[in-house]
Formats: C-alpha cells, structure tokens, sequence
C-alpha cells in the first residue's frame, strides 16, 4: 500500500499531498512544511 504524504504550513495553514515524492523538504512561506500523518489532519479538521 503506498501512503501518500500529506504537509501543513503553520504560517498560511496551506495543506498539500504529495503525488510524487521526491525526497527533498517542501518549502512554503520561506519554511520547511511540516509533514502531517493521516491522524493529525483529522485533528486539524
Ligand atoms: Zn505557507
């Protein structure tokens, strides 16, 4: 089963999944996105 990976910005609250990773940090607002697990983006709601 592939997981895609899903990443939150803190600053503008921008959320994007990752269709293909590529192995490098996903940068919004000048900051590395923090990657956030199926568990935390229903925390989020
Ligand atoms: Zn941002």
């Amino acid at each position: 089963m592939e997981q895609k990976k899903i990443y939150y910005c803190r600053h503008c609250g921008n959320v994007i999944e990752v269709l293909v990773d590529a192995g490098i940090p996903v940068v919004c607002c000048g900051e590395e996105m923090i990657e956030l697990t199926p568990e935390k983006v229903q925390q989020l709601g």
